[in-house]
């Protein structure tokens, strides 16, 4: 059974890009280089410009891109193990992942209701002597990030790691200066997972900085540990960006404004066409924050009748995310204390469709057929 309103076409949203990605691929199969390369090296120098941080190094995913920071921070000795990253409660579970593979421990945060990231008036509650980073979540497509968050970074002499996995584009007025996702606290990554904004055909990530010493030893870690062939300064993995897929990415990076624009005037139909007293909207982004919709999450008390009647609508709908990281059988029991909000977000939430294979019409007709809920 087809849906009428899809909730993601991976085909569809490329096809307008499929004529090229063919054709820079085929470079790539037909150069017999594929480790590395000039695709590589292209979409490092492309991404690094676009985000606006000094560096940026591909990566084999998101979480590899994660992991390779908070790594890179304990081979560099600003981080040891059993050091604390504050990282928001509800965030998928990666984020949380990569904190605990480093040796690190993720200390849970809870969100603010409003927003679904990290309560940035709230954090001073997760402090501790062992605190060395927080990792900031752009969950969903909005920046979360404040004068405060800096400050408090500041004055206890965090990290601050940014999962840029769903805000490629974002950004937010900072210091006076616009500045996007990716280059706002001292490392940031990245992922290209096919759903994301802008996603590859299969795995793919990247690392932005502009602190020259993590760049490198990121590159170093990424690459087995070695800064030179048969040279390893590092433990290190192989965590590298394929070429096939940065020759995908370097066809679409330059389209991640316009593809964005084409979430934010769905999620403008969603917002002044939404009525229902039943389905909770997202907030109005703040006037300065300029928000990607990575997702566009409503919340109703009412989830699985409400889920119901879009299946009995044909409108497709996911879930993001059912189980918080606290939850997992592989967290059971490491995380003392409760967190309610992201137990009410976690249980509540429904994601619409926002993407470009969603046309305005079709946005209208899914607030419609919303209100008629
Ligand atoms: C997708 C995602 C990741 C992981 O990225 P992969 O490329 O799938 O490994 C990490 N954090 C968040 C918030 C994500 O959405």
């Amino acid at each position: 059974m087809t849906v009428r309103y899809p909730f993601l076409d991976l085909a569809r949203v490329n096809g307008p890009f499929m004529d090229e990605i063919r054709e820079r691929v085929d470079r790539v199969i037909s150069s017999g280089r594929y480790v590395g390369g000039d695709e590589v090296d292209a979409f490092e120098d492309a991404l690094a410009r676009f985000s606006g941080a000094r560096f940026a190094v591909g990566a084999s995913n998101g979480l590899d891109a994660l992991r390779l920071i908070l790594r890179g921070y304990v081979a560099m000795g600003v981080m040891r193990p059993g050091d604390e990253v504050i990282v928001a409660a509800n965030t998928y579970v990666a984020s949380v992942l990569a904190i605990s593979d480093a040796g690190l421990v993720p200390v849970l945060a809870e969100p603010s209701p409003e927003t679904s990231n990290l309560d940035l008036l709230r954090l001073e509650e997760y402090l501790s002597p062992r605190t060395r980073g927080v990792m900031t979540v752009h969950l969903y497509g909005r920046v979360c990030w404040s004068e405060q968050l800096r400050k408090f970074a500041l004055d206890n002499n965090l990290k601050i790691i940014e999962d840029n996995a769903q805000a490629i584009g974002a950004s937010v007025v900072d210091a006076g200066q616009r500045r996007r996702a990716g280059a706002l606290g001292d490392a940031a990554a990245f992922s290209f997972y096919p759903t994301k904004n802008i996603g590859a055909m299969g795995d793919a990530g990247a690392v932005t900085t502009s602190d020259a010493e993590l760049a490198s030893v990121v590159r170093a870690l990424a690459n087995y540990g070695s800064d030179r062939r048969y040279h390893n300064i590092l433990k290190g993995f192989n965590c590298r960006l394929d070429p096939v897929q940065a020759a995908v990415l370097n066809v679409k990076l330059p389209w991640t404004d316009r593809e964005n624009q084409i979430r934010r005037e769905i999620a403008r139909v969603y917002l002044s066409g939404i009525s229902n007293p039943g389905i909770a909207l997202p907030s109005q982004p703040e006037d300065d924050l300029e928000m990607v919709w990575h997702q566009f999450v409503v919340h109703t008390d009412d989830r699985s009748r409400f889920t119901d009647y879009l299946d009995a609508h044909s409108i497709g709908w996911d879930i993001h995310y059912a189980v918080p990281p606290h939850r997992q059988p592989c967290y059971a029991g490491l995380f003392a204390g409760e967190f309610p909000v992201t137990e009410r977000l976690a249980a509540t939430c429904v994601s619409l469709p926002v993407s470009r294979c969603t046309s305005l019409a079709d946005a209208r007709d899914i607030a419609d057929i919303i209100n008629g809920f």
